[in-house]
């Protein structure tokens, strides 16, 4: 031990202290939200640079997320100073193994450049596969081949390993197209995100000399969020582990999230098995939240069975009280969230002010995000969304990533056809066909399919020189990044010479100039990257796109997203009945999918420093129909010492009665919503001084169709005065004053008349 006292080992309490320092054989640290776990994993990571027990390079640690990562590097970083490089080896599964399988691609028959398809790919390859078979589509659909076929790359079942109990699944032709669907792959030189861990395994199984060699390499290993690790991660960290023994897990039953994508909370309890003589440490003070927001977390996980237990206390006792309130619709709570995160940063309700960086708003599904968006781009309030329909899922930018892989891999058919009559070159489903079947013919790539076509004299018309300069293009350009010219002259000359720039230029319709900008921003994403190459891994891999910014914003993500991460203030929108707990879970997964939706609440009351806000409306908006909304059961969980209700001033209209009859008349069903004012947690509002809230305004809120008129008179933020002409549901024909005739969406209009 180190003679001289540490400062990163500094203010760590002394269960902490004792997993930090047992660097040598087997640690389980089993502690509950906030305990800091993830702060002695990475003192761990210090501890073991500092003592001269590990180089980096020697260090395998293991987090959940690409931002908890950049988070433990940069915590890293700070602990120890300038004396460290950075330790290579840190980041998620899926980030760690496609490094491994680059240098190691040629064992499962790809080669080193191979392509990492995202999901849209993966359809799109399924629905091949698919078709090849003559199976129907429609009876049988891509996306949940697509599902059956993660499932089983999670539990780390090849199609040579799929039991044979299972062999009734997809029309009994799951396994038989599993098979011809990873064939496609490696014929496209590509990797869907679970082969990335599944090859590793296959290669660590198959060559124990490789095997050998990286448990040589990695000396340490240390694993964030244990919980939620699958079949496949397991097995991956255990044959790693095999020789030495040196591993570090922490994680918290309570907080096993991903039992729905394949994650296995017995991995956590089998740790003491799996690693006879494991030094177990349980943390029970919580340093991150305030006394009510802890005991409102503690008692909602306490209706689950089958826990381990555990005992949290915070020295931050008191603190404010959790706020809960009922909204009449989805609307009105965006509205309203929108108008707190504003009063929290200008420091009203009697705190200092906040930074927008310091509040999140955590929801179950990510098409509630919509709302938020809508409300915030309308009040100008920033904000990000991480993990979400991200800006790497634009059309332009996938379009433009599809020239840049094409560029890098040859191969890359997907890519091929996605840019190869992007912009139109003549070149329609018959030419497309026919390369297709050239390159068949040849067992070709496309892009090779289509040279040889083309000499044949296969292609006709303007449709010919066309194809011939995007083949020349591409020849250019691979050998440009062969060369390794700059990557980012090149992105751009890819772009202009492909004529896809210029394809937007042309384009009148509105959205035209923001794809363009989106490019612009694509072309200076490349400058953190050294290759072309490096880029397109990053965002096959990110989850998040909230690196490099600077503005303060208010972040909006998933529950599942926000695991590991901490926020002064927490908004939880959306606690109703079917949205959350979410019915979907509880339809395919009875109370074991009940049991994981009350984790998830644990986790996303846990996530707040000081201040918890829990809403639910009685009306949402589902799929176009409006529909009443009971509160969430775990509403009426959140024991009443904890929670304070709500009732604003000036937003409800005080009290009962007050409800303004256009609403009334419009929402659907009476009878749905009386229950709704029967439920605990409505009974429990008006116990504590709450009220039913008043309908939104009658005008200007949009409740079934519209609420304008003909000939009403509107404004619009960008296009000033208008007035309304037709009315198609909830889309708006205006006729601008200055800006002409325009459909709009109705939400996006006030009236100008009142
Ligand atoms: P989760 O289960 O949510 O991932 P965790 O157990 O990983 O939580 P951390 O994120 O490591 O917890 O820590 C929670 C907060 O408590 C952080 O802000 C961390 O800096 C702080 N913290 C952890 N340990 C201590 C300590 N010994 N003294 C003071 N603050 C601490
Ligand atoms: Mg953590």
């Amino acid at each position: 031990m180190a003679a001289r006292p540490a400062p990163y080992l500094d203010g760590l309490n002394p269960a902490q202290r004792a997993a930090v320092e047992a660097l040598d054989g087997p640690v389980l640290m089993l502690a509950g939200a906030g305990t800091g776990k993830t702060r002695a994993l990475t003192a761990r990571i210090a501890h073991l640079l500092m003592t001269g027990r590990a180089l980096p390079n020697e260090i395998l640690a293991v987090t959940f997320t690409n931002k908890a990562a950049r988070e433990m590097k940069e915590r890293v970083g700070r602990l120890m100073g300038e004396t460290v490089e950075g330790v290579p080896w840190l980041g998620t599964f899926h980030a760690i193994s496609v490094k491994i399988l680059r240098r190691h691609a040629e064992l499962v028959g790809l080669k080193s450049n191979f392509t990492i398809l995202d999901t849209d790919d993966q359809i799109r390859l399924m629905k091949q596969v698919i078709a090849a078979a003559s199976i129907d589509e429609k009876r049988w659909p891509s996306r949940q081949l697509a599902g059956l076929i993660d499932a089983w790359k999670n539990r780390a079942l090849t199609p040579d390993r799929v039991p044979a109990s299972e062999a009734s699944a997809f029309n009994s032709l799951g396994t038989e197209l599993y098979a011809a669907y990873q064939q496609r792959l490696l014929d496209l030189n590509a990797a869907d995100f679970g082969d990335l861990l599944l090859h590793v395994l296959t290669i660590f199984q198959k060559h124990q000399d490789v095997l050998e060699q990286y448990q040589r390499w990695f000396r340490y290993i240390l694993v964030d969020e244990y919980q939620d690790t699958n079949v496949a991660q397991y097995l991956w960290l255990r044959l790693l582990a095999q020789a030495h023994h040196n591993i570090c897990c922490v994680g918290d039953d309570d907080q096993s999230i991903y039992g729905w994508r394949g994650a296995e909370v017995g991995n956590i309890l089998r740790f003491e098995k799996d690693f006879p003589g494991a030094k177990v440490v349980r943390l029970e003070q919580n340093y991150r939240s305030t006394g009510h927001i802890l005991g409102a977390a503690s008692g909602v996980i306490a209706g689950n069975e089958g826990r381990l237990g555990k005992t949290l206390w915070t020295e931050a006792e008191g603190g404010e009280k959790l706020r809960l309130i009922g909204h009449w619709d989805g609307e009105e709570e965006a509205r309203w969230i929108g108008e707190e995160i504003e009063a929290l940063q200008r420091g009203g309700r009697g705190s200092p002010p906040k930074s927008l960086d310091d509040m999140a708003i955590l929801v179950r599904a990510s098409h509630q995000m919509r709302a938020f968006e809508d409300r915030f781009l309308t009040i100008g309030l920033p904000y990000r969304v991480i993990g979400g329909p991200r800006f790497y899922e634009r059309l332009e930018i996938r379009d433009a990533m599809a020239y840049f892989r094409l560029a890098v891999s040859p191969d890359d058919d997907l890519a091929f056809e996605r840019v190869v009559n992007t912009p139109k070159r003549g070149l329609g489903d018959k030419a497309q066909q026919k390369i297709q079947a050239t390159a068949r013919a040849h067992g070709l790539n496309l892009l090779e399919g289509a040279r040889v076509l083309l000499a044949e004299g296969g292609v006709s018309g303007k449709g010919a020189g066309q194809l011939r300069a995007f083949i020349e293009g591409m020849d250019r350009w691979h050998a440009a990044v062969a060369r390794g010219d700059n990557h980012i002259e090149l992105a751009e000359t890819i772009l202009d010479e492909s004529g896809y720039t210029a394809m937007w230029q042309a384009d009148k319709t509105p959205e035209a100039p923001g794809r363009l900008e989106n490019l612009k921003e694509l072309v200076k994403a490349l400058e953190s990257f050294d290759n072309l190459q490096g880029f397109l891994e990053h965002v096959a891999l990110i989850m998040d796109n909230d690196s490099g910014e600077t503005e303060e914003k208010v972040s909006i993500m998933t529950l599942h997203g926000a695991k590991g991460l901490e926020f002064p203030a927490i908004f939880l929108p959306g606690w109703e009945e079917g949205l959350f707990p979410s019915q979907r879970s509880m339809d395919e997964s009875g109370k074991k999918g009940l049991e994981e939706e009350r984790r998830l609440a644990y986790v996303g009351i846990t996530r707040a420093k000081e201040l918890c806000t829990i809403s639910f409306a009685a009306n949402r908006r589902v799929y176009g129909q409006w529909q009443s909304q009971l509160p969430s059961r775990f509403v009426d969980e959140l024991p009443e010492e904890h929670v304070d209700v709500l009732t604003p001033p000036g937003l409800y209209g005080g009290g009962f009665g007050a409800a303004a009859p256009v609403a009334e008349s419009t929402i659907e069903s009476r009878a749905a919503r009386a229950d709704v004012y029967n439920s605990p947690g409505w009974k429990r509002m008006q116990a504590q001084g709450g009220a039913r809230p008043a309908a939104p305004a009658a005008r200007g809120t949009v409740i079934e169709g519209t609420a304008f008129g003909l000939g009403d008179r509107v404004f619009h933020q960008k296009f000033g005065y208008g007035a309304v002409t037709a009315i198609d549901g909830d889309k708006l024909d205006i006729a601008f004053e200055k800006a002409g005739p325009k459909k709009i969406v109705a939400r996006f209009v006030t009236s100008a008349d009142s």
